[in-house]
């Protein structure tokens, strides 16, 4: 008999060579039949190897990552199965899973397959799901696994085949095709019930440009039809939330091929918006005791040298700037917080002057590579919500509990709801690896512990995750698609005050070094934007909204009293335009729906002669005539709802 430990910890016994399977149906027979592979000892395998010691076991269904690899990967077995029926003398790479779905390299020879041929191998293989084929297991030769490849006349298996060791080697066969692979699989291809085959693209075999290009196929699979086309609109809708576009639609930002790949121009209404948030953190950050201060966009070499940056990032980053002086150097500023580190130095701190908080919305400049800019996430020119925090040891978990209570201000006030944390310790295996003080690395983990559990942050603890110079905290949001961002980050850092010598001096009188928190809780402006608008689809907050309101007289005859109405309304402080084109009024209307306005105020005779306005919000619809003040009280109270949820 051998112990079987389950992930809750209980014990069973069972004979020795007893399967995953037969585990699962020991438990229930409902759960057996979702069972897609099983955990041994923190290894996958097929749900039919047989387990021959004592083991912590875990079965993997659809709901864990594994079971879902495991159920991608054997559906790339599946796609391959297909595409050879229909395709004979079809060369076949690799076939991995990917985070969504899988893909098969392969190579066609003289066809090349497009979308056309996409439906024609999705109904085969939903053809050959349904005959329930068991992925077999067998243990090969080296020279046997070599014959059968060779007859077939597949290259690639060879060359792969090449690198393996004799004994080690398995094929896997279901249906009528037999796959050189290490495993593991689901049991059978009846598991895979929707099919959907995504694109093709060219692959290099291996990699490596000076060999053969293959055609890559991407495809996903899903065990129920249901969430094929959940996953099908959720595309849908990202690809429709696409920053990039919606940032042209709503004439937000730009970018220009001359002024440069990756340097966004932030447009009047995209302005608007940045500024609106700016102001918010702003104001939120002077409450909690901060300092605004204002730093140049480049810097002396030297000042990067002393940092480290410039021996770190010197190599990639932008180039030196000289001027006519003889060996002056600068550099475009990758980085606010060595600058705030000179702001410290201006003048003898005491330990009564501390914490001192730094804050600016510092531009910074980095070097990424033209394939890596991506609308505004990637760019190479941002500003960042910067602040640095210098503070005493025993303030570290304080100050933490101070960013954490903004950093969720922020994102309540925004909207985002969902949101975890990840913690960054230091490898306790490998501390010299570390700068700083044992004590202070010890007091300062248990600090970003302990203030993420009383602010009741839902985190998790990753080891060794921490940077060489401190422990951190991230923050991730999720988005109304299911979708996970990284937005801001916590960070203590021992290197930058032991590097600049920075000091205060102690009750004791002493030169003591203090401590550096860096943050920033939307990240960046840019990165911010670009996830508020996919979040919103463009329908931002009203108190965001560059535009409130659109006024749409229906005629020119009621232009007057349109200028005197949106006087009353920009006396209020909100902001909007006036549709003086000479245009039908659905037409207006539409426009503005299209500019995502949230409030449309239509005036013609009957709220001209009235001093009213009929009002239609978006989303809503026609929320009838009312006299001005109403409306103004209507749009305030919406304005004043975020503020006030967050009180
Ligand atoms: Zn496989
Ligand atoms: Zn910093």
């Amino acid at each position: 008999m051998i112990k079987i430990t389950l992930p809750d910890g209980s014990v069973r016994e069972y004979a020795q060579g007893v399967t995953g399977m037969d585990i699962a149906l020991s438990i229930s027979e409902g759960l057996a039949r979702n069972v897609l592979a099983a955990k041994v000892n923190g290894k996958v395998v097929d749900a039919s190897l047989p387990i021959n010691e004592d083991s912590d076991f875990q079965l993997l269904t659809w709901n864990d990552t594994d079971g879902k690899q495991t159920f991608w990967h054997s559906s790339a077995h599946l796609m391959a199965e297909a595409i050879e029926a229909l395709y004979p003398g079809t060369k076949f790479g690799i076939g991995p899973a990917i985070e969504t779905g899988f893909y098969y390299d392969i190579d066609m020879g003289d066809k090349t397959l497009s979308s056309e041929d996409f439906k024609k191998i999705e109904d085969k293989m939903v053809e050959l799901a349904r005959q329930k084929n068991e992925y077999q297991r067998t243990p090969i030769s080296k020279a046997e696994a070599i014959e059968y490849f060779t007859e077939k006349g597949d290259e690639y298996k060879l060359e792969l085949i090449d690198g393996l060791e004799d004994g080690s080697i398995t094929f896997y066969s279901q249906g009528n095709f037999t796959d050189l692979c290490r495993g593991p699989h689901i049991p059978n291809t009846g598991f895979i019930k929707a099919v959907k085959l995504m694109n093709v693209a060219g692959a290099y075999w291996r990699g490596d440009v000076s060999r053969k290009q293959m055609t890559r196929v991407y495809a996903v699979t899903f065990p129920k039809q249901k969430e094929l086309d959940e996953y099908l609109h959720l595309l849908e809708e990202a690809k429709r939330r696409d920053h990039r576009k919606l940032g042209k639609e709503l004439e937000l930002f730009a970018f220009s091929e001359k002024v440069g790949m990756g340097l966004p121009l932030w447009l009047p209404k995209g302005t608007m918006l940045r500024e609106r948030l700016e102001g918010f953190l702003r104001k939120a950050q002077v409450r909690a005791g901060y300092s605004p201060v204002v730093t140049p966009h480049i810097a002396s070499k030297e000042l990067y040298v002393t940092s480290g940056h410039y021996a770190k990032y010197g190599q990639d980053s932008f180039q030196p700037i000289r001027t006519p002086d003889e060996d002056e150097e600068f550099f475009l500023k990758p980085m606010n917080c060595p600058h705030h580190c000179e702001i410290y130095k201006v003048k003898p701190r005491s330990y009564r002057d501390l914490p001192l908080r730094l804050a600016e919305f510092g531009t910074v400049y980095r070097y990424e590579q033209s394939g890596e800019l991506h609308g505004l996430t990637r760019v190479r020119g941002f500003t960042q919500d910067d602040a640095h925090i210098f503070c005493r040891p025993d303030q570290v978990e304080e100050e933490f509990m101070k960013v954490i209570d903004l950093v969720l201000y922020v994102f309540k006030a925004l909207g985002f709801e969902n949101y975890s944390a990840q913690v960054s310790l230091r490898d306790p295996e490998n501390k010299e690896k570390y700068i700083g003080r044992d004590e202070d690395w010890e007091r300062a983990e248990a600090a970003i512990i302990r203030s993420a559990e009383i602010k009741g942050l839902p985190t998790v603890v990753e080891l060794g995750e921490a940077a060489f110079y401190g422990p951190k905290l991230d923050f991730m949001v999720k988005d109304a698609l299911g979708r996970k961002w990284q937005l801001g980050t916590i960070q203590v850092d021992y290197q930058l005050p032991q590097r600049f010598e920075l000091e205060y001096t102690g009750s004791d009188n002493q030169k003591h070094r203090p401590v550096m928190i860096h943050r920033a809780p939307f990240g960046s402006l840019e990165r911010f934007v670009a996830i508020l608008i996919e979040n919103t689809a463009g329908n931002f907050p009203l108190w965001l909204s560059p535009d409130q309101l659109a006024v749409l007289p229906i005629s020119e005859k009621y232009e007057d009293y349109a200028n005197e109405l949106f006087l009353r309304l920009q006396e209020q402080d909100l902001r909007g335009y006036i549709d003086h084109r000479d245009e039908k009024i659905g037409r207006k209307i539409r426009d503005a729906e299209v500019s995502k306005i949230p409030f449309m105020l239509i005036v013609g005779e009957k709220e001209s002669a009235e001093g009213k306005v009929s009002v239609r919000k978006k989303g809503e619809g026609d929320l009838g005539m009312m006299p001005i003040e109403e409306f103004i009280q209507l749009a305030q109270e919406e304005i004043n709802k975020n503020i006030a949820r967050i009180g």
